[in-house]
């Protein structure tokens, strides 16, 4: 099943296009890895699926329901669920007061189902949030994903702020999620090679249009591709 469907998608601020004529999909238990320079308009792009910035031109589906013009709450309810690169959990309640703010009313992912997929987030349950380290929160921002029994998830930077080896750790994690519950991933990641080893597929945006689309196993061969990507915009960036 098709979970988001993006068609010639153009968006951008105050009328100005930052992503243009962008067609995107993710399928039922993928992730795919939408990558690019900073400023490529990665997190625009994102935040437009998400009704947070609207389109200037194009059509979003989630789960097979055109979106456009849709409000964040109601895309949510309709099974979207964004990590945006803040981590978006609440400092001050506790692990366990953050997991009940972000449960699906009648969903079907209970607090017992995350912490089997995050074991460590068992013993910190009357922990605040503040006061966990950056890979605990990170941690407990995507149970707070799961836990909101999503079918779309849209992932912003998980890695930023966290030792590699931690990131690293989390994706098959996610993968596991994503391929237990049919859940369909797109994920924002600079962390590339790492990224591109649990996608199945990946998009390269570049100043805001599509340069690549294919498999992850082959975008991960084009080495010149992908650094010309990169270090191409990111110094002209700088
Ligand atoms: P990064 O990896 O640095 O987050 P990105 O690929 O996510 O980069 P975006 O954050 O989407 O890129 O930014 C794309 C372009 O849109 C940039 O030129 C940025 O300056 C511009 N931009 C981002 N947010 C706004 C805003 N609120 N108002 C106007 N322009 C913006």
């Amino acid at each position: 099943m098709t979970l988001l469907s993006v068609e010639s998608l153009t968006a951008g601020y105050g009328g100005i296009p930052v992503v243009r004529d962008v067609s995107i999909h993710v399928e039922s238990g993928e992730i795919v890895a939408l990558l690019g320079a900073n400023g490529a308009g990665k997190t625009t792009l994102l935040h437009t699926i998400a009704g947070l910035i609207p389109e200037i031109g194009g059509t979003i589906a989630v789960a097979d329901q055109k979106v456009n013009g849709w409000s964040t709450h109601q895309i949510v309810r309709q099974g979207l669920s964004l990590l945006p690169e803040n981590r978006g959990i609440f400092f001050q309640l506790t692990v366990a007061e953050n997991l009940r703010l972000y449960q699906r009313k009648g969903g079907s992912v209970s607090v017992a189902d995350v912490i089997e997929y995050f074991p460590a987030l068992a013993a910190l349950l009357e922990r605040k949030a503040g006061l966990l380290s950056g890979g605990e929160q990170q941690m407990l921002s995507l149970a707070c994903r799961f836990i909101a029994d999503p079918k779309l998830m849209l992932i912003d930077e998980m890695s930023l702020g966290l030792a590699p080896i931690i990131f690293q750790r989390m994706l098959p994690v996610l993968a596991q999620f994503a391929a237990d519950r049919g859940v369909g991933v797109l994920l924002v990641e600079q962390h590339v090679h790492v990224a591109l080893k649990s996608a199945s597929r990946a998009y390269v945006l570049n100043r805001g249009e599509l340069t690549f689309s294919g498999t992850a196993h082959d975008l991960q061969n084009q080495h010149q591709f992908l650094e010309s990507n990169y270090m191409g915009s990111a110094k002209q960036g700088e």
